[in-house]
């Protein structure tokens, strides 16, 4: 899978409480109307296995074990977005874990008020990015295709 230029990837992940809450299409939305391309989804449930690895930097805390049942509670979708600088620009959006402190216009800014329950997982580097996409997608699943509205997203120099 190429990680370089336009075709850097990260992963999302849309969690139980925004699956409930009915904000699917609205936090999509937000991604597309960026100009980022979709290059995988698909619904699945989550199970302690790969919570745990996802989520290893967090195992040990007292938490912990709330945020496994919570991200067990519903199916979750998985996505992964691709464009230029991807993994930082969806962080900038996604607003950080607190979410009832995250800024205003960001995507947890504006639809949570829990640290827990803060509607979507981005990854947090380009290495994390790389490991969580092949954690969750087989490369299969990862679609290359062209965009023809990145025309109009990027200057020919970044389309290079
Ligand atoms: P982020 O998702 O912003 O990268 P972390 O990697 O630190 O944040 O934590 C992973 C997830 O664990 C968070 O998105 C949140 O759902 C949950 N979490 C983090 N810190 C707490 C906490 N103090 N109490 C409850 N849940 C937490």
């Amino acid at each position: 899978m190429e990680f370089t230029g336009l075709k850097e990837k990260t992963l999302v992940i849309i969690k139980p409480d925004a699956i409930q809450r009915g904000l699917v299409g609205t936090i999509t939305q937000r991604f597309e109307n960026k100009g980022l391309k979709l290059a995988g989804m698909k619904m699945m449930r989550l199970g302690d296995e790969i919570l745990k690895e996802h989520y290893a930097h967090i195992a040990d805390k007292p938490f912990f074990p709330g945020v496994s049942s919570f991200m067990q509670s519903t199916p979750v979708l998985v996505m992964c977005w691709e464009g230029l600088d991807v993994v930082e620009t969806v962080r900038r959006i996604t607003g950080i874990t607190k979410a009832r402190e995250a800024e205003a216009g960001s995507i947890r800014g504006d639809f949570a008020m829990s640290v827990a329950c803060n509607v979507i997982h981005a990854s947090d580097s380009v290495d994390t990015a790389k490991s969580e996409v092949s954690r969750f997608f087989a490369d299969e699943d990862i679609h290359d295709y062209d965009k023809t509205e990145y025309m109009h997203v990027y200057i020919e120099e970044e389309r290079e």
